[in-house]
C-alpha cells in the first residue's frame, strides 16, 4: 500500500498548510515550516521525521511492512534525501523501521519473540517507574494527567480509534515525563511505538474500554500515593495486553479494518 493513498488524519488543523489534501499517512508538524534549528538545521528536519513517522505508527496510519518511499518523505518536508536516509537510519535503530538492500526503507513487523521481548521491558521499567512517580509527583502534575484520561476517555466513547489509539499509548509516555528524566522519555516514546506496530499484528481483542478504566485505577493509586497498587496495576494492565497476543500475525489491513469498525 502506498503511504500517499492514504486518508488524511482526522484532525486536519495539526497538518502544516503545505500539506496536500489527500496527503500523506506522515504528519508534517509545523515546527518543520517555521521553526528550523538555525544552529544545525539538517539534525532539525532528521529529527522532525523522525517524530512524524513515529507518531504515524503510533496512530497506525503507518502500518507494519508498510514501505516509505524516500523522495516522497523528502518533497513533503522540503529536505534533501540525504536527511531522510538519516532519518530512516535512525527510525532503524529504533527498530521501527527496517532497511534493506536495494529494495528501501520498510515500517517494522516485528515477530512474536520481539513483541514478548518489548512487553517484558515495559512491565520492568513501568513498574519501578510508578514506585518512584507517586513519591515525587505534584498535584499540577496530577491534574494534567487527570486532563489526559478525560480526552482518552472522550476518544473512547466517540469510537475515534485514531485519536483513543495515540491517547492511550501517550498516557504511558506522559507518566513517565512526571519523573522529568528524558532518557525514560525517550525510551518510553519508543517502547509504545513498537508496541503500536506489535498490537497491530498480534493484538486479538482490541478492548479500549479496558485500558482506559484500568488507567484510571492507575491514575487512582497514584493519587492515593499508594505505590504498590499502582506498580502492580501497571504490571496487570500490561499483562492484560500481553496475554492477548496472538502467535500469529493478522495481516495488517485486516487488523487495520477491524479495528477501524
Ligand atoms: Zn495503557
Amino acid at each position: 500500500m502506498s503511504v500517499a493513498r492514504k486518508l488524511p488524519p482526522p484532525n486536519p488543523t495539526r497538518r502544516a498548510p503545505l500539506a496536500k489534501a489527500d496527503a500523506d499517512a506522515i504528519p508534517m508538524p509545523p515546527e518543520a515550516v517555521d521553526g528550523a534549528d538555525a544552529a544545525n538545521p539538517s539534525s532539525t528536519s532528521t529529527e522532525h521525521i523522525v517524530h512524524a513517522v513515529t507518531r504515524a505508527i503510533v496512530e497506525h496510519r503507518l502500518l507494519p511492512g508498510e514501505k516509505l518511499v524516500e523522495q516522497k518523505i523528502a518533497d513533503r518536508f522540503g529536505v534533501s534525501r540525504t536527511i531522510v536516509r538519516q532519518a530512516f537510519n535512525r527510525l532503524s535503530e529504533l527498530k521501527l523501521v527496517r532497511l534493506e538492500p536495494a529494495r528501501g526503507a520498510f515500517v517494522a513487523a516485528p515477530s512474536i519473540t520481539e513483541a514478548r521481548q518489548v512487553f517484558a521491558v515495559r512491565r520492568m521499567v513501568e513498574g519501578q517507574m510508578l514506585r518512584e512517580l507517586v513519591a515525587v509527583i505534584t498535584t499540577a502534575q496530577l491534574r494534567g494527567l487527570k486532563a489526559h484520561l478525560r480526552e482518552e476517555r472522550d476518544a473512547v466513547k466517540r469510537i475515534d480509534v485514531q485519536a483513543r489509539t495515540q491517547l492511550l499509548f501517550d498516557f504511558h509516555v506522559e507518566l513517565a515525563r512526571v519523573l522529568g528524566n528524558q532518557v525514560l522519555v525517550d525510551l518510553m516514546a519508543e517502547l509504545v511505538a513498537r508496541c503500536s506496530l506489535i498490537t497491530l499484528m498480534y493484538q486479538s481483542a482490541d478492548d479500549a474500554e479496558t485500558s482506559h478504566a484500568e488507567h484510571i485505577a492507575i491514575l487512582k493509586a497514584i493519587e492515593a500515593r499508594d505505590a504498590d497498587a499502582a506498580a502492580a496495576l501497571v504490571d496487570e494492565h500490561l499483562l492484560t495486553v500481553e496475554h492477548q497476543l496472538t502467535e500469529r500475525p493478522r495481516a495488517p489491513h485486516i487488523a487495520h479494518r477491524t479495528r477501524s469498525a
